[in-house]
């Protein structure tokens, strides 16, 4: 009989590599929260106060806007396209800050504060100066 030996070549599986694999640990910078606290928008006149966010004429969050005076302005909370609120303005004549609210400005061809809307009201037309009367009938 032939018995023919058979050679068994076990295939050397020795590689004991060190798993050593070095965690990367990324240096995963944590994002300040740098924002600065907002400033304050106040009215003068009605003490009604709420952070804003830019104040001038073409807010960059909203490039679609002009507006049409120098203003302070907020972002819309509940627009994701870039809608804004116009909060108040500077008044033109005395400087106040003053918000929208049509007891505390009113705008003729620029912002006025209803203060000095009625110091000065022979300045203005007769339709601002009847409305002013309705409203202190009101
Ligand atoms: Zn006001
Ligand atoms: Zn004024």
């Amino acid at each position: 009989m032939n018995t023919g030996k058979q050679t068994l070549v076990e295939p050397v599986l020795d590689i004991t590599e060190a798993q050593s694999f070095p965690m990367a640990y990324s240096n995963i910078e944590k994002e300040e929260n740098s924002e600065k606290p907002k400033e304050i928008f106040v009215c003068q006149n009605c003490r009604f106060s709420v952070p804003y966010d830019y104040f001038g004429r073409r807010p960059p969050f909203s490039k679609s806007f002009v507006l049409m005076e120098e203003a302070f302005v907020m972002k819309d909370p509940f627009s994701a396209d870039g809608g804004m609120i116009t909060l108040g303005s500077n008044c033109s004549s005395c400087g106040a800050i003053v918000c929208l609210s049509q007891d505390c400005s009113l705008f003729y061809t620029k912002r006025f504060c209803l203060p000095c809307v009625k110091r000065n009201l022979r300045d203005f037309p007769s339709e601002i100066i009847e409305e002013m009367k309705r409203k202190r009938k009101e």
